[in-house]
């Protein structure tokens, strides 16, 4: 039933890329896509084949191991009969149809080293460094057990003139402080000594620079640039893991660097060896260092870092006509208690809470609080029941479920107990008489001695802390 044209001129050709393009644009991302398809473009085209230009030899090996067969698929969709892909190395942009026979790539690539490559355009030839975050420096970061390490390691980097260990390799699960321990090690060498060259980049645009680099035939000036810095830094690394062959030259600069004793610092979600396709070499490169993970924070921490944003916030909203906020400590314990996940989602809630106020023209108080969050909070504990609570409990400490309820008072159960009732008070909206009634209708006021004796035992016994901690987060999850 499909009607086609017989004659398929070159502009159709074009016109199908450019679909082509767009659909595989959808399934592999923006980045993914200004990559590897962008510099792709018609070289020659006849009825049922198309030649593709890609402009180095390594996007096109790379295009043709993870594009191609889905080019293929994706045109033969369009056009409702195979076509036949095949690719060639050609760097210039938009070459006239035609001048190069389909299948001779090696012709093309002596026509690739005659061409004269293309200047790169200015962006290529940007300083090594994104924007630094002001308030990211070390007198902002607050300190405490789960994240000393990782914050001395920064600390001992920014203030040495040679590498103490190279590289440095930063890990924690989202918004617990890594870009900003990497901005404030930036900010205190710029600081120390301006002659110091920092750079700062996501993995992304390190990547993209690369292979903008490689396609410009840039290379010399891109290496130049890296060679003149003392301290480079690289963010979010697990986003490269999946480029197989941009690796293996990604890591070759990165030798190169750590050879010529450049300081290197990297984050990532995972600890080297959980990155998730890497290669083994270069996962044991990345981890030959200093490895320091950031952990999920505590509850002091929290209280912490939450006391110092209401200063900084203070100090931003300092205008002779904006009343003094106030923020009572017990709202600062309940956001502590409440928002756990990560310190990007804490700082969120407060500046709710405090814009909130000011709109209104209204006190801060508990109240306030739990109303202006209220979504928030409901979503952390939508599918949490009491029963799930004490199942996860009892379990952990080897007691039965129905200990939960017994009259029994012997330690080894009430401690247990003590917990259950503690997390339920934290991880639900349950009031103190709900509670009381699911742990064998026990009196609101044995909750409440419950909720302060095990806040008192976290206060006295860090191990203690740990374990409770450890059970929330489980919970949580
Ligand atoms: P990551 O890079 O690990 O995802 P960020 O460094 O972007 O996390 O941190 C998220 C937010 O939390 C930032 O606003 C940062 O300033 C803040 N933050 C994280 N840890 C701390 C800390 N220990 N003290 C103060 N602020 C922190
Ligand atoms: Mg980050």
């Amino acid at each position: 039933m499909g009607w086609r044209e017989t004659v398929v001129s070159v502009g159709q050709m074009e016109q199908q890329w450019e679909r082509v393009q767009d659909l595989l644009r959808g399934e592999i991302g923006d980045a993914a896509y200004r990559n590897w398809l962008q510099p792709i473009c018609i070289v020659d085209a006849q009825q049922d084949a198309v030649c593709l230009g890609v402009p180095t030899r390594f996007i096109r090996d790379w295009v043709v191991t993870h594009y191609a067969p889905r080019i293929r698929e994706l045109w033969m969709d369009l056009c409702g009969d195979a076509v036949d892909v095949s690719f060639v190395v050609q760097p210039v942009r938009r070459a006239a149809p035609g001048i190069i026979e389909p299948d001779s790539a090696q012709t093309a690539e002596v026509v690739a080293l005659a061409a004269v490559p293309e200047p790169a355009p200015p962006e290529d030839r940007d300083s090594m460094t994104a924007p630094l975050d002001k308030r990211f420096t070390f007198d902002s970061f607050v300190v405490g057990k789960p994240n000393e390490f990782a914050w001395a390691a920064a600390r001992r980097i920014a203030e040495s003139d040679i590498a103490p260990f190279n590289p440095l390799f930063l890990y924690s699960g989202v918004g617990l402080g890594k870009t900003h321990l990497m901005h404030a090690i930036a900010w205190h060498i710029r600081e120390r000594d301006p002659r110091r060259t920092v750079g700062y980049l996501s993995a992304e645009k390190f990547m993209y620079r690369f292979i903008r680099a490689l396609r410009y035939h840039d290379m010399m000036n891109f290496k130049e640039q890296l060679r003149s810095l003392d301290v480079l830094m690289i963010d979010d690394v697990q986003f490269i893991s999946d480029k197989d062959s941009t690796q293996e030259e990604f890591f070759h600069t990165f030798n190169a660097l750590m050879d010529q004793g450049k300081q290197i610092v990297i984050s990532a979600d995972k600890s080297p060896t959980d990155l998730q396709g890497i290669e083994e070499r270069l996962k044991s490169r990345l981890g030959c260092g200093l490895v320091a993970d950031i952990h999920p924070t505590s509850y002091e921490l929290r209280l912490g870092i939450l006391e110092s944003k209401v200063e900084q916030i203070k100090g931003e909203q300092s205008r002779p006509d904006s009343t003094e906020i106030l923020i009572p400590p017990k709202v600062l314990e309940f956001l502590a208690h409440k928002i756990t996940t990560n310190v990007r989602e804490l700082e969120g809630a407060l500046r709710r809470v405090v814009a909130h106020a000011h709109l209104i023209g209204r006190d801060i108080t508990l109240e306030s609080t739990q109303e202006v969050l209220h979504d928030l909070l409901r979503q952390r504990e939508r599918h949490l029941t009491i029963d799930a609570i004490q199942k996860e409990v009892a379990q952990h400490f080897t007691i039965k479920i129905a200990d939960m309820s017994s009259p029994r008072r012997a330690r080894a159960v009430a401690r247990p107990r003590q917990v259950a009732m503690y997390l339920s008070k934290i991880l639900t909206s349950r009031s103190l008489p709900e509670i009381g009634r699911k742990f064998g209708g026990r009196d609101h006021t044995t909750v409440m001695h419950a909720v302060k004796k095990v806040e008192e035992l976290m206060r006295e016994d860090t191990d203690f802390a740990e374990e409770v901690d450890l059970l929330r987060r489980m919970l949580e999850n």
